[in-house]
């Protein structure tokens, strides 16, 4: 299943909805993450809406990984959460492509 089942009509009433200044707004999806730098604070799971991220036990502790990346709505809210992106960015993203 996918968090776009169900929206109907023109895509671009979604994805590119206009900003309060007029511009357009462009979603940016996540492509993958630095798991290597992550320190599983979980931060970026509590404000995901599409339930990208998800608790991995390893055995020795709690390690978020990418679950449902398909499900990502590109709203970067993962990236601004992360207390890594002071000193590192541990997102990467890519602008929406179209068929
Ligand atoms: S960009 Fe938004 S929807 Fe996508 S993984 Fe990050 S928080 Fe979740
Ligand atoms: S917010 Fe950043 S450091 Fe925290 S779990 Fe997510 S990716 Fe890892």
């Amino acid at each position: 299943m996918s968090i776009m089942d169900g929206f109907t009509g023109n895509i671009d009433n979604y994805v590119n909805a206009p900003r309060r200044s007029g511009g357009k707004w462009v979603p940016h999806f996540l492509v993958e993450f630095d798991k290597e730098n992550c320190i599983s604070c979980g931060r970026c799971i509590k404000v995901c809406p599409g339930g990208v991220y998800m608790f991995e036990d390893n055995g020795d502790k709690m390690i978020v990984r990418i679950e449902n990346l398909d499900n990502c709505i590109g709203d970067t809210c993962c990236e601004k959460v992360c207390p890594k992106n002071k000193t590192m960015h541990l997102h990467k993203f890519s602008p929406l492509t179209k068929n």
